[in-house]
């Protein structure tokens, strides 16, 4: 799984998603049915289209039922709402992730508080949120999940250990921050304000990076011999997908990197389908 210093994301990805195709067979012979995720997506958005494409086909690998729901971008705010309150009480759906961005007129805020806690796969909703950060029972949210499998898979003991994150919002940045802090390294958030960001990225046993700037972090910023985990997903002048970390220098750098593409973005997917059965287990056990 891991090639020289790099860490395959997409090899790692493929052992989860075997892993959760295995788990369908045993829950579908133990419970009668397959777990179900119903994705959402809200106008024709490009890049969303590829990210749910890509979540439906995962869930197709799985061998789990899927549902695509399309809406147009008109749609009113209560009509959302009220597709989302339908799939909440559906039996047979398990997970409801909604595609985000929105359209301007709808409130994200409100569709996340909407999805049902227990089929909330992203784990965006307050109640998995305060769940994370209180240390209780709750649905990780699927990329710093994912970060998370890929630091374990290079064996790296994280207790004591310095780690950095770059960025701090509530779907990556924050979230990470938490299950880092879990797992007892000591942990530092930058992010805009951030001084001097190179004196604070150096100091890191543990970078992970997830600003949205192609190139942010170059080698002279990280320290000798530490786990880079670039989240970042940007296009660059000629439209190539690239990371927030200058791969060239850091890699030279760094024990271990992950790639972009072939990092987070395929685990945060792999991740979704463990979420999934996550949910279906809650459900059928409750
Ligand atoms: P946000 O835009 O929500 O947050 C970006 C964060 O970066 C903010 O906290 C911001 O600081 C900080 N920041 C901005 N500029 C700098 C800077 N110059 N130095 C230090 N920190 C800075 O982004 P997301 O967390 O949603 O996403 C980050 C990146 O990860 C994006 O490229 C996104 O596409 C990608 N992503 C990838 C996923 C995957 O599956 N691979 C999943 C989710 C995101 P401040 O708070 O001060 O404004």
């Amino acid at each position: 799984m891991n090639m020289g210093n790099i860490i395959d994301g997409k090899a790692l990805s493929a052992l989860v998603k075997d892993e959760v195709r295995s788990e369908v067979q045993e829950l579908e012979a133990r419970f009668g049915r397959k777990p179900c995720l119903c994705v959402i997506i809200v106008g024709e958005n490009p890049a969303s289209q590829v990210y749910v494409r890509n979540k439906v086909k995962a869930a197709a690998y799985t061998g789990m039922d899927s549902r695509l729901i399309e809406l147009p971008a008109e749609i009113s705010e209560e009509e959302l709402l009220d597709r989302i309150r339908e799939l909440n009480d559906d039996p047979l759906v398990d997970g409801i992730l909604v595609q985000l961005p929105l359209p301007k007129h709808i409130n994200e805020e409100r569709v996340i508080d909407t999805i049902s806690r227990e089929k909330d796969v992203d784990g965006f909703h307050p109640a998995n949120v305060s769940g994370l950060w209180l240390g209780k029972d709750c649905i990780v949210p699927c990329t710093p999940a994912g970060i998370m499998r890929l630091i374990d898979s290079v064996g790296v003991e994280l207790k004591g250990k310095m780690a950095v994150v770059v960025g701090r919002s509530n779907i990556v940045g924050k979230p990470v921050a938490k299950l880092l802090l879990d797992r007892h390294a000591t942990v530092v958030i930058a992010h805009s304000r951030t001084a001097d960001l190179g004196a604070v990225t150096r100091l890191a046993d543990v970078l992970v990076v997830a600003v949205g700037k192609a190139g942010l972090v170059t080698g002279e910023m990280v320290k000798p011999g530490a786990v880079v985990i670039d989240v970042g997903m940007n296009r660059n002048a000629e439209g190539k997908l690239c990371g927030d970390v200058d791969f060239a220098s850091c890699e030279k750098v760094a024990s271990w990197i992950t790639p972009v593409p072939g990092g987070v973005g395929p685990m945060t997917i792999a991740m979704l389908m463990k979420n999934t059965i996550h949910c279906f287990l809650s459900r059928m056990q409750a």
